[in-house]
């Protein structure tokens, strides 16, 4: 059953020049869908919308077959938690403060959150590899901690769908496939739904269940990894040369630049 159905959904951030144009899209529970398209072509702004940060201009989503646009914040925020793109940690709130956060949604009228909530907070901050930070500030983390740091705060928000902004951007190469496999395995083990944007092809190959892959504001394609990442859409898409052969320890595709 689909957890999030986005039903031809158009968006302008400035009248007349579109961003996003008949976008249709279902992810289903426990799925793991990525989204990669170039530079502006429109992930960051769809999932804000999928967030109801904006309204869509056209178009209906629906969160467990319920319009998004009946939902109040609070009920978004205990169904659905949202991982942002280069989140600054401005205050100095320490890692296990900002984790803590994630379960406000679950603690409405409550001003201290309970003993539960804090071991929610630490299993997530182990899940994260933060463990060892939590009395950190966050403004004193490199951008890779910080990043896991917001990580661990949307899962203590225990969602039904975890929607994330370029997650491993700033994430050294074994943290970038930590969290992959964690997502991975969260989906596979507690059926959350995982809907992320990224830009590489061989994480989002390796990991997700399908790939989402958009072109100035449209789905130019959605399936399987080896249905979308060809050679032809990859030229076509990203104008790069690429080739796409089989990963060598993994039943994914493969995609290497040529030039
Ligand atoms: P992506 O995440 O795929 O790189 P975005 O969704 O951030 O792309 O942006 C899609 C397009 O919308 C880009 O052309 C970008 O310049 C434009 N855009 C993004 N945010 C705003 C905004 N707040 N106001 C006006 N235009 C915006
Ligand atoms: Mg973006």
């Amino acid at each position: 059953m689909a957890v999030l159905t986005v039903d031809n959904v158009s968006f302008s951030y400035v009248a007349g020049i579109p961003t996003l144009r008949n976008v249709s899209l279902a992810v289903h529970r426990g799925e793991f869908l990525t989204l990669v398209g170039p530079n502006g072509s429109g992930k960051s702004t769809l999932l804000k919308i999928l967030d109801r940060i904006f309204l869509p201009d056209e178009g209906n989503i629906a969160l467990d077959g319920t319009p998004l646009a009946t939902f109040t914040r609070a009920d978004i925020a205990r169904k659905m938690a949202y991982v942002p793109q280069d989140r600054e940690g401005v205050f100095p709130f320490t890692v296990e403060e900002i984790v803590l956060m994630g379960r406000a949604p679950h603690t409405a009228g409550m001003v201290f959150e309970g003993e539960g909530d804090r071991e929610v907070a630490r299993k997530m901050m182990g899940l994260t590899d933060i463990g060892h930070l939590a009395s950190h500030p966050v403004t004193n983390l490199s951008g890779g901690e910080r990043q896991r740091a917001f990580i661990a705060r949307a899962l203590a928000q225990q969602p039904e769908v975890l929607l994330l902004d370029e997650p491993t951007a700033h994430l050294d190469i074994a943290h970038q496939v930590d969290i992959f496999r964690l997502l991975r395995s969260l989906s596979v083990d507690t059926g959350l739904t995982v809907v992320s944007v990224t830009h590489d092809l061989n994480l989002a190959a390796m990991y997700s269940d399908r790939i989402a892959m958009l072109q100035c504001g449209t789905i130019a394609a959605a399936g399987t990894p080896s249905e979308v990442l060809t050679v032809d859409r990859i030229r076509d898409v990203f104008r790069a040369e690429v080739v796409v052969d089989l990963h060598p320890a993994a039943t994914a595709p493969r995609v290497t630049v040529l030039r």
